[in-house]
């Protein structure tokens, strides 16, 4: 097994998922496995899912849907492109530890990144320090590209120092139109007081909030099990099934994606009738 520089116990304290460490662990061996596979590209994304049958305009749209999946970094963290081939517009959700490689895949595919988007604040999802490590990210990305940077109101703060007037703060239920496509924001406080899910042509961008067959730590300075439990219950299981989830991190041995429909038959952490009985599911009490 390769010696991770954080140590077994430090990799337990930042794990971002309730379920992740064990996850993690088996995961150093597993990493090099999938990272050849990492940068999902758009036509294999677009042909995984059908889409609501009687909607025309969501037909279009999806042909000219760009999306990848880049897996970076010692935590397993997901990066993604979103954006249109027809315009060239594409934002990036939660730029961070490769900042270079981020930029050559966007330019190599001949996008312009007009938008960050931050699912939250964490420094494994926007740069910064983290043990001991100084993480790339959103400054690094602003010195490269001139993007707006898209942040839920109650994090801004966070970003401000380094992002300055480029910082896009937003609320729950707001748009973000995209080239031809039109982003939604969903805040879901819980793992952190900002955070906030993505929804765009029927994919959800979960961050820290929702993963494969688990959630977010909500044990964390400003994290909060209530709210998690009130996000994951009214927010994310209120959307439709077919929902494609793509998580903030690869905690899932290798499946890089899953739907709402299935997290509702599997996940236990959107399986509880009651807060209680979420948070004895999420080991808080
Ligand atoms: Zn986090």
């Amino acid at each position: 097994m390769e010696v991770n520089r954080f140590g077994n116990a430090s990799i337990a304290s930042i794990a971002c998922s309730v379920h992740s460490v064990q996850r993690l662990l088996r995961l150093r061996d597993g990493q090099r496995r999938y990272r050849r596979n990492d940068a999902t590209d758009a036509t294999t994304l677009q042909t995984q899912r059908r889409y609501r049958r009687n909607d025309a305009m969501d037909a279009m749209t999806l042909q000219t849907l760009y999306l990848k999946q880049i897996e970076v970094g010692q935590m397993a963290n997901y990066v993604y492109l979103i954006g249109s081939t027809k315009t060239k517009d594409v934002a990036v959700v939660d730029p961070a530890w490769e900042i270079d490689r981020i930029v050559e895949l966007a330019r190599a595919d001949e996008m312009r990144i007009t938008h960050i988007l931050a699912t939250h604040t964490h420094p494994d999802h926007v740069g910064g320090k983290l043990y001991g490590l100084q993480i790339q990210g959103i400054a690094e990305l602003l010195e490269r590209v001139d993007a707006k940077v898209v942040v839920h109101r109650a994090e801004a703060g966070h970003l401000t120092p380094l992002a300055g007037s480029n910082i896009m703060r937003v609320d729950h239920g707001d748009t973000l139109n995209l080239g031809d496509l039109t982003m939604t924001m969903i805040h879901t406080p819980g793992h952190t007081p900002g955070s906030q899910c993505f929804l765009v042509q029927n994919r959800l961008f979960s961050g820290d909030t929702l993963f494969i067959g688990s959630c977010g730590r909500v044990d964390l300075p400003g994290s909060s099990p209530d709210q998690m439990y009130d996000s994951l219950t009214n927010r994310l299981m209120k959307l439709d099934d077919k929902t494609v989830l793509l998580p903030g991190h690869n905690y899932a041995a290798g499946r890089t994606s899953s739907s709402i429909g299935e997290e509702r038959k599997q996940n236990p952490c959107v399986q509880s009738r009651s807060l209680a009985e979420f948070l004895r599911t999420v080991g808080y009490v």
